[in-house]
């Protein structure tokens, strides 16, 4: 992470080519980590965070790519938690990589991936799709761990549902039969293993589990309280005044902000570094976190 860009500033900007949540094919997303780096390139996102759900696979292959580009790439991952029952994003970057207790920690989350897709798939056989397992490891085109995406892929491909929201919304969306999150670590747990890596951890895309104004702030304590040092201002695309409470409820706990698209394919209405203007506030960018200092300058 050596080569010369622009400082980023001390607020947040428009269009400071950094994109910190973004997905790969070691995950969920459609483009390899290297084909990733060169969207990333493409769009004039200069510094990323690769942070596919609960592994870091990806993140050496994408590291390599973005140094030959002079760019940086800050190793990262978005591990699934609950917490009050409701399942929670938390996204871990890591300007050390994994280490500590993050290693076994993602191992078990690997784990819970396996046994939770055994779970998806009793589920969908109940409601007639036949073997719901090979059909969905048969979408993900890899031995990568399976996640709803791919069962919501299967589903479509069997003629079930004409389309993958539709999947999700009979399915596989939450409070729906393929909703499987009991497996996950409660909230607290995946914050420890982050800290433990020297990571900081970031509560991803706050306004996106449907929680009214008070059970986020409750949401966002519980986070602070666990060691969480930050949380997605911003998130692709996003409401401008939720984006402003969001903004306000930050401030009040001192909680500093990110920005990621959350990309996961092209085509789509995001791409690197693609997402909502950010709100006026005083919110302090995560990329001030000490352990950033190298990566921002
Ligand atoms: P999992 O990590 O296995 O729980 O799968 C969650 C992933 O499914 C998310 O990260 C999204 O990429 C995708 N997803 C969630 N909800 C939807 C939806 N309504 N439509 C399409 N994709 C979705
Ligand atoms: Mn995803
Ligand atoms: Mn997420
Ligand atoms: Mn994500």
């Amino acid at each position: 992470m050596s080569q010369p860009l622009p400082p980023l500033p001390d607020t947040f900007d428009a269009d400071l080519g950094l994109d910190l949540h973004m997905h790969s094919t070691a995950s969920d997303g459609a483009l390899s980590p290297q084909a990733l780096t060169d969207a990333c390139h493409a769009k004039g996102v200069t510094r990323f965070s690769l942070t596919d759900h609960d592994t870091v696979a990806g993140v050496a292959e994408a590291q390599r790519h973005a140094e030959s580009l002079g760019m940086r790439c800050l190793a990262g991952s978005e591990l699934s938690t609950l917490w009050r029952g409701i399942g929670i994003h938390v996204v871990a970057l890591l300007p050390e990589g994994a280490s500590g207790a993050l290693v076994p920690g993602l191992e078990a989350q690997a784990q819970a991936r396996v046994s939770r897709a055994q779970e998806i798939a009793r589920r969908l056989e109940k409601i007639g799709l036949e073997d719901a397992l090979a059909r969905a490891r048969a979408q993900a085109g890899s031995e990568r761990p399976l996640g709803r995406p791919d069962f919501a892929k299967a589903l479509v491909a069997a003629g079930v549902v004409p389309d993958m929201p539709t999947a999700f919304k009979k399915y596989l969306g939450a409070g729906k039969p393929g909703d499987v999150k009991t497996h996950w670590p409660y909230l607290s747990e995946v914050v420890e293993w982050i800290r433990d890596s020297q990571g900081i951890a970031v509560l991803a895309h706050p306004l996106r589990y449907r929680l009214t104004h008070r059970k986020r702030s409750q949401l966002l304590d519980s986070f602070r309280e666990a060691g969480g040092e930050a949380a997605e201002l911003i998130s692709g695309h996003q409401n401008a005044d939720v984006g402003r409470d969001l903004a306000r409820q930050l401030e009040a706990r001192d909680l500093m902000g990110s920005q990621g698209s959350d990309f996961h394919y092209p085509g789509g209405p995001l791409a690197p570094g693609v997402m909502s203007a950010p709100p006026r506030c005083s919110v302090t960018p995560v990329w001030r976190h000490p352990r950033l200092v190298t990566f921002a300058a």
